[in-house]
């Protein structure tokens, strides 16, 4: 199946590595151009380097904390105008950190309003109206099956993801008509540093991060992690000329993890 990519100009956000990085590999397969952004200067260099070596058609890496507005603004601003122009925004950023609701104060949930809402508000914000003008766009959020049945300990995820679909999906009518499409991605499990860390710090008292990973897995009907390519071809099907009559979904890839419809 030809993906219809080749040459496209394609951002991918929170790209340094995992889920965000993957998708830029994925991208880059597709003989797209593709830009990446995240905060660390030398592990972006690596990520493009390796976009760059998958095939990429051409690569940008440009060092960006999603949290700040104007950054966000700088940033897409200037991938439009080394691309020239922007087809597909991939809204990724790392999660907020785990709580529960006695142990969030207002600074906590303004600060993961910013990093899993807003920063997929702004970044959109500023890629539309090229989108737009050009009639052919795509932006897919990668965010969580949690959407579909939440985690106890993660409330701010919990939460602030559902604003995310919703956002989403009153966004994907409002643009349809200029065939700019929108869509959201719900990983389930997948094997990134943040879970290999989530692994570490759940084994104590005796167990091991094998243990962990055993706890995990027995919740997940395919009986095993996804691999972050796994989802990262989800998102880049949805972003291509294949997905054309698909907007305002949510999508879970969590291995069957979701009991009841998505
Ligand atoms: P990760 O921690 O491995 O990577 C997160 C990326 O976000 C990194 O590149 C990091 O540098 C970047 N980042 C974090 N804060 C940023 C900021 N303020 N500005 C710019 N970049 C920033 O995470 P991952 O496992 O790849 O997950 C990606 C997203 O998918 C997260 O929101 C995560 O919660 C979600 N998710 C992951 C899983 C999983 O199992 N891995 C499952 C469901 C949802």
């Amino acid at each position: 199946m030809d993906l219809g990519l080749r040459d496209k100009a394609v951002l991918v956000t929170a790209a340094s590595q995992g889920l965000g990085r993957a998708t830029a590999e994925s991208f880059a397969r597709e003989g797209a151009r593709v830009a990446l952004c995240a905060r660390d200067p030398a592990a972006l260099e690596q990520a493009a380097a390796a976009a760059r070596q998958a095939g990429a058609a051409e690569v940008l890496s440009l060092p960006c904390d999603l949290t700040d507005p104007i950054a966000i603004d700088d940033m897409v601003g200037e991938v439009i105008k080394v691309f020239g122009t922007l087809h597909v925004l991939v809204n990724n950023a790392g999660g907020p950190p785990p709580g529960r609701f006695h142990q969030l104060d207002d600074a906590a949930w303004q600060k993961a309003f910013d990093l899993t809402l807003m920063s997929a508000v702004r970044a959109t914000r500023a890629a539309l109206p090229v989108m737009r003008a050009q009639r052919w766009g795509r932006i897919v959020n990668i965010s969580s099956y949690t959407v579909k049945q939440p985690i106890p300990d993660i409330m701010l995820s919990n939460s602030l993801r559902l604003a995310v679909a919703g956002w989403a999906k009153s966004l994907a009518t409002d643009i349809a008509r200029d065939n700019v499409l929108i869509n959201t991605v719900g990983p389930g499990w997948t094997r990134t540093g943040r879970v290999t860390q989530l692994m570490e710090t759940r084994a104590t008292g005796g167990r091991t991060p094998a243990d962990a990973e055993a706890d995990i897995v027995a919740t997940v009907p395919l009986g095993r992690l996804a691999e972050p390519q796994e989802i990262a071809d989800v998102v880049t099907f949805l972003a291509s000329e294949r997905a054309s009559f698909v907007t305002g979904t949510f999508l879970a890839v969590d291995g069957g993890v979701v009991q009841g419809p998505t």
